[in-house]
This record gives structure tokens, C-alpha cells and sequence, in this order.
């Protein structure tokens, strides 16, 4: 069987799921995207509301820098993304410090002149790991004999990839200790505050390697998405599209039936069937176990990695152009003065341009602000009643707000508009099991996901399995997913 003859279908179209179909399509494969909601692009949709389009989750394009992961899938499949670099990715806000995080780490250096050598450590590592990420090594490795193995191999493509065998099983706290920085409370906080938003927790947990890759989000550069960040998703749909597959949404998936550790199809609620040669999930395991009779034990159930802990509580927020534009910027980081970042002690807060056409009635902005949150008291209170749940709501839209607040004080005259999201939302919206966003928090080299299912015609895709979460991540573990479909088909099943 050739690709041309592999009916593949793809469960989700979020970034992971459509930069697979996209590439898989344009190898000549018939592909078939089934989305649940009426939107393609999941964590990383833009929606509409009142005038207004929403960032639902994502909002830093990443990625799109020359031969960064955005870059060259826009190549291969013809798309020219509608972005513009920002010289500022974000700026991150402590009591007085305010720091403009860019290229040049220049604001960091000058305010923190002893991390210098942590920084010039931090670039050659994140320099070396996406070369290996993007240069074909199968990831995860299983073991430290299979990474030794992987580095030996990589070392001809890739000179000086034995350095990172010293970092394979530190965390990111080890590596701050090593440079004297680990007592340095103020850059604790700020190198946590930029964990918690990429690897899904702070130093003391965070595998090194994960955080060198981390750390280099500003300084590869950051892009605002006209439009919104859901264009990607559109883009990626419309290449499918172009190519001859097909995007249909409306259709969840209830359903993956198989025959011993075949998949055969798939049942949508509206009563469809689709017949499958090769399925891709672009759902998290937990997601996925629900659509299929698992046992309880099975391999695919006994999960390496740690479970995901963090859902995101968000605001929705309708603001006065002029009262609310914080420097310029296009997102500002906040963390609380002092206590543990997230449950809105830290806040992501991300602002439409002025001006853009379709974010916005005339004279507003469309603003995105996120939160970490542990899902399940969420679900606790959403399960007692309804007037819980809904306090709990208004209790942490008053905390976010009070801590933008400190920073931007004339945030709560210049809304206009307000809508907010829990975690029991984000499982209505993107069929996430209890709303964990984000991917699995980052604490180790080894104990990561790869695509494989258990079923030998089915692969996960997305931020659940290898590299993990972010646009650039998901797109680079879906050529990985991609590779396999391709060594699977010509396999000859
Ligand atoms: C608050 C927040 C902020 C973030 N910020 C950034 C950022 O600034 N930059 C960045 O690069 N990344 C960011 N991320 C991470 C990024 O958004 C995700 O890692 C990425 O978008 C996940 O893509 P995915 O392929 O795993 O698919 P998902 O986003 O999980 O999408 C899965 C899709 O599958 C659909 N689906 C689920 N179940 C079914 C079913 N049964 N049948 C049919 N369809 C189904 C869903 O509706 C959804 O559309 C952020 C994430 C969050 C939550």
C-alpha cells in the first residue's frame, strides 16, 4: 500500500493533528480531519464573541523565526503565515522590575550582569537540542544507554551534542545552583515564571534539557498573528483542503473501533462512520482511552510521563484602546509579590493590536489573560452546584483582575466587555479530560510520550507526546508522527 492509498483520519484539528494532515496531504494521502466544534484549531483557536475574536488559548506565535519549525512547514506547504516579528515577545512585571524580554536579553543582562554565563550556556544547549529535535533522531529516548546511543549517532550531524549528556538528568534548579544563582530570589522567580508558561512547572521539577529550550522563547524571537493565532489553524485546514482532504467540522469523534490492534473506523455523534486505515489522535491519552474499550492496566493507560496537572482559568476582556496599551508591548508577564505562581498569582496577558481589522469593535482591543489552575476543584465545585462553581469563577476574576490591576491600574474602567473560562470549560471546548491544557509538565528527559498507541495503525499527535506543548513543539512531533505513517504504510501492512 502506498500513502496515495491509506485512508488516514485525523480525530482533532488542532495545530499537532492539522500540521500532520497538512503534510501528509500534501504527500498525495486521502485525509479526513474530524473536529467536534465548529472551529479548527483547539488550544490555539481564535473565536468569536460580541464584535469581538478571541485568542482561546495560545497567543505568542513562536516558531516562525528562519528554519524555526513554523518557518519550514509554511515552506513545505506553500503557506506564507500572516505574522510580524515583535520586538518585544513579552515583558515580565515583578513589584518595580519590569523587564523587556527580546532577542538580545540586553533588559535581563543589564538587571541580573552575574547569569551571564547560565544565558551563554542556556543558547549553545537550546541551539544543539532543536537541531537534534528537527534533524530526524527518534525521540523520546527510552533510556540513558538509548540517549548516549541517539548523541553518539548525532554527533557527525551535529558536532558538540555529547555536551548535553552532563544536563540528561539534572533539573533546571541543579543547573541554577551550578552558576551560583540558585539563592537569587528575584531571578528564581523570574526564570519560574517562564517555566511554568513553557515546560508546565518551575525549576525544582524541570528537567535542564527541557529548560534550555524553554528559556530561548524570547530570544528566537516572538510573532504577532494577524488576525489571530487561530489563522494558523484556518491555513493549515486550507492546505488540507487544497490537496484534496477534507476538514469537517461539527463531527465528534464518540467512538474508535478496532479489531484486536487494528483500528478499523471511527463513529461521530451525528451518526456518521468513518473507515480508517491509519488514525491519528489528536487528543491526550486520557481522551483517547474514553473513545476506546482500555482496560484498565493497559501498557498504553501505564503512563512514563507525570500526569499533566494544570488547566488555565482565563478572562476574556473587551478594553478602551488607549487606557489599556501597557508600553507598547503586545503581552506582559505578572507575577504577585510573593506565594506560589499560578491560581492567579501569575498572569499572561496578551492585547490585539490597535487598529487590526475584525479583533474588535473601533476603539477596542480583544485581551486574552490566562492563569495556571489544578483543575479539580473546579469540577468539585461544578459537581456540588451551580452557585459554587459560579463564586469560585468570580472569586478568581476579582484576583486576576486585582493583580493587572497592579500594573495596569486603570484596567477595570477601561472594560468593556468580560467573559471567562475554567477548566470545565476548556474540557466542553477542546474535549481535553478535565481540561488539562498546556501538556505534561517537563520534569524529565525520559519519562516522555511518544506516538505510539498500542494499536499498530494509531499514533497520538500533539502536545501530549514529544517535544510537548507550543505551536513549534506540536508541529515538530507531528513530522515525527508523519515519518512513522510513512514507514508504517511502505511497511506494507
Ligand atoms: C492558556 C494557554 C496558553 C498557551 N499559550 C501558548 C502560546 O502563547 N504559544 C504557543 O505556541 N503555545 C501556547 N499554548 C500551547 C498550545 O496552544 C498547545 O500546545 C497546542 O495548541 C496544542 O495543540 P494540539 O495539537 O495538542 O491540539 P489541541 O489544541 O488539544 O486540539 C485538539 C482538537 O481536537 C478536538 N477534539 C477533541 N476531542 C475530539 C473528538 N472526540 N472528536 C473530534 N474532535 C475532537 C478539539 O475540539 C480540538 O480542536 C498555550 C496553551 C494554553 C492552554
Amino acid at each position: 500500500m502506498g500513502l496515495s492509498d491509506c485512508n488516514i483520519v485525523i480525530v482533532g484539528s488542532g495545530i499537532g493533528g492539522l500540521a500532520a494532515g497538512a503534510l501528509l496531504a500534501g504527500k498525495g494521502a486521502p485525509v479526513t480531519v474530524l473536529e467536534a466544534v465548529g472551529y479548527p484549531g483547539g488550544c490555539a483557536a481564535t473565536f468569536s464573541e460580541k464584535g469581538y475574536r478571541f485568542d482561546a488559548g495560545a497567543t505568542v506565535g513562536c516558531g516562525f523565526h528562519a528554519g524555526g519549525p513554523m518557518d519550514e512547514l509554511g515552506r513545505e506547504l506553500g503557506i506564507v503565515w500572516p505574522v510580524e516579528a515583535l520586538p518585544v515577545a513579552w515583558q515580565y512585571r515583578h513589584d518595580q522590575l519590569s523587564l523587556d524580554l527580546d532577542r538580545s536579553k540586553a533588559a535581563v543582562l543589564e538587571r541580573f550582569p552575574h547569569s551571564y554565563a547560565f544565558w551563554k550556556e542556556q543558547a549553545e544547549l537550546s541551539r544543539l537540542l532543536w537541531k537534534l529535535a528537527s534533524g530526524g533522531l527518534s525521540w523520546p529516548p527510552r533510556s540513558l544507554a538509548d540517549l548516549s546511543s541517539l548523541l553518539r549517532k548525532g554527533v557527525t550531524g551535529f558536532p558538540g551534542t555529547t555536551r548535553l549528556l552532563p544536563f540528561a538528568t539534572k533539573t533546571a534548579g541543579d543547573w541554577l545552583d551550578a552558576h551560583g544563582l540558585g539563592n537569587d530570589g528575584e531571578f528564581q522567580r523570574f526564570i519560574d515564571a517562564q517555566l511554568l508558561i513553557s515546560v508546565q512547572t518551575t525549576s525544582r521539577h524541570a528537567s535542564a534539557i527541557n529548560a534550555a529550550i524553554a528559556l530561548d522563547l524570547p530570544s528566537s524571537g516572538a510573532w504577532h498573528i494577524h488576525g489571530g493565532i487561530g489563522r494558523i489553524a484556518e491555513l493549515l485546514a486550507g492546505s488540507i483542503e487544497k490537496n484534496g482532504g477534507a476538514v469537517l467540522f461539527g463531527e465528534r469523534v464518540i467512538r474508535i473501533d478496532s479489531v484486536r490492534r487494528q483500528v478499523v473506523g471511527v463513529e461521530t455523534a451525528s451518526g456518521s462512520a468513518f473507515a480508517a486505515d491509519m488514525v491519528l489522535a489528536n487528543l491526550t491519552p486520557d481522551s483517547l482511552a474514553l473513545l476506546l474499550d482500555i482496560p484498565a492496566g493497559s501498557p498504553f493507560l501505564q503512563q512514563k510521563e507525570p500526569p499533566p496537572e494544570w488547566s488555565a482559568f482565563m478572562l476574556y476582556l473587551g478594553m478602551d484602546a488607549g487606557a489599556s496599551d501597557p508600553d507598547g508591548v503586545r503581552h506582559l508577564q505578572i507575577t504577585g509579590h510573593s506565594g506560589d505562581l499560578g491560581e492567579g498569582n501569575s498572569i499572561f496577558v496578551s492585547f490585539s493590536s490597535p487598529g487590526e481589522t475584525g479583533r474588535a469593535p473601533e476603539g477596542l482591543l480583544a485581551v486574552t489573560v490566562s492563569t495556571h489552575t489544578l483543575p479539580e476543584p473546579w469540577f468539585a465545585a461544578h459537581e456540588r452546584s451551580r452557585a459554587e462553581y459560579l463564586q469560585r469563577k468570580s472569586d478568581y476574576t476579582v484576583r486576576v483582575l486585582d493583580l493587572m490591576a497592579s500594573q495596569l491600574p486603570g484596567v477595570r474602567d477601561a472594560i468593556r466587555f468580560l467573559d471567562a473560562a475554567t477548566p470545565v470549560t476548556w474540557q466542553r471546548y477542546t474535549g481535553r479530560h478535565r481540561g488539562f491544557v498546556g501538556g505534561y509538565p517537563q520534569t524529565s528527559l525520559f519519562d516522555v510520550r511518544g506516538p505510539a498507541t498500542g494499536f499498530d495503525n494509531m499514533l497520538l499527535v500533539g502536545d501530549s507526546i514529544f517535544p510537548g506543548q507550543s505551536l513549534p513543539g506540536v508541529v515538530t512531533g507531528a513530522r515525527r508522527v508523519v515519518e512513522l505513517v510513512g514507514k508504517n504504510v511502505s511497511g506494507g501492512r
